[in-house]
């Protein structure tokens, strides 16, 4: 197949164009290199199935593919409120684009929505019939409305035009080409640690999260696109529900050293637990992640020990 990547240069885009790859499809990368890397996808660039394009998903873009994955959006709440009416638009007209051509050329079209459709959930743990406690004119509602908007547009394209999509909601996931400077917990945590700094817990730290390491998502990303069962949305994450504080003292105890835990102030409209059910992914994709949370660190760490 030939393969739109929309993202493609990003963390999370990377792996997927790899992983693509492998599987003998070629592979478009479209990317404004806005959070994503050269570096990211370096590796690829001498495969003749691999192609790079500079380009901003606000703006159209036709390419005759099979398959659309549109993940193109920074991810870190300090990138996507940089600018955060691009974040609006860059969701909302990114989505447009790529469920146009896929009208146009009749491809399936894959759309990374996110957890954060659910706000600060009232319901614990977010099944994918929660609609959310979203607040809609807060500092992160730019990206979270963004991503809710999205989903509306891929349910009247489908409804409305026949596209055929599939909608993905990712929880907080971690691994290898996370941006040091990204801002994301799990990267700061183990950034600030390799270098002896100390570890900035937001708030007294008990806000829960739920941490999926890379390769069981992007697992669940190619299983969720190449079934006929489900058009979504699907929860894709791993169950394991840890603080804040938990997180830091079990990075603590894995890259060894010096720093010490300092609190700093919580930054408003935090959601207070995140963790995802994936009854329905368990029960569809026959998918449950496999790596857990101190091997999937271990392997970040080793990663981020060669870029600090
Ligand atoms: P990332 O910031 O590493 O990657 C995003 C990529 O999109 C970058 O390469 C960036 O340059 C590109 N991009 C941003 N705006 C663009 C634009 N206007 N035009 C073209 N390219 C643009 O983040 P990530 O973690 O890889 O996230 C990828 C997708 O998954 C995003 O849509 C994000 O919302 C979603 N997601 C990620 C997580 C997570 O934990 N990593 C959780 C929920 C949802
Ligand atoms: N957080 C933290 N220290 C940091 C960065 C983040 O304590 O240096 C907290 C943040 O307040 C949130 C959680 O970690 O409660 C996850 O933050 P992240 O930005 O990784 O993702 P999101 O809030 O989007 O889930």
């Amino acid at each position: 197949m030939r393969i739109l990547v929309t993202g493609g240069a990003g963390f999370l885009g990377s792996h997927l164009c790899e992983r693509l790859l492998n599987e003998g499809n070629e592979v478009i990368c479209l990317d404004n290199f806005f959070t994503g890397r050269k570096v990211n996808i370096e590796p690829l660039l001498n495969n003749s199935r691999f192609e790079l394009v500079r380009h901003d998903v606000i703006d159209p873009f036709k390419y005759e593919v099979d398959q659309i994955y549109n993940l193109a959006c920074p991810a870190s709440p300090p990138h996507y409120q940089y600018n955060p009416i691009k974040t609006t638009k860059t969701s909302v007209m990114g989505a447009i684009n790529c469920l146009g051509l896929a009208k146009r050329v009749r491809a399936r079209v894959f759309q990374a929505s996110t957890s954060e459709v659910y706000g600060d959930p009232a319901v614990h743990p977010q099944p994918e019939s929660y609609w959310g406690n979203v607040n809609p004119i807060g500092r992160r509602s730019c990206y979270d409305e963004g991503k809710r908007v999205a989903e509306t547009l891929f349910f009247d394209y489908h409804r409305e035009n026949k596209v055929d999509i599939r909608i993905v909601r990712i929880f907080n996931t971690y691994g290898p080409r996370m941006h040091p400077n990204d801002g994301r917990v799990v990267s700061n945590f183990i950034v600030q640690a390799l270098r002896g700094e100390d570890l900035t817990v937001y708030g007294d730290g008990s806000q829960t999260r739920s941490f999926c390491y890379v390769d069981d998502l992007i697992e669940g990303f190619v299983r969720l696109m190449n079934q006929t069962e489900t058009v979504g949305p699907m929860n894709i994450g791993n169950p394991g529900e840890f603080t804040m504080l938990q997180l830091a003292e079990l990075t603590l105890k894995l890259v060894g050293g010096t720093s010490k835990i300092v609190h700093k102030d919580l930054p408003a409209d935090d959601p207070k637990q995140r963790r995802p059910d994936i009854t329905i992914a368990k029960k569809v994709l026959k998918w449950e992640p496999t790596v857990p949370l101190e091997e999937g660190l271990k392997r970040t760490i080793a990663y981020f020990k060669t870029q600090v």
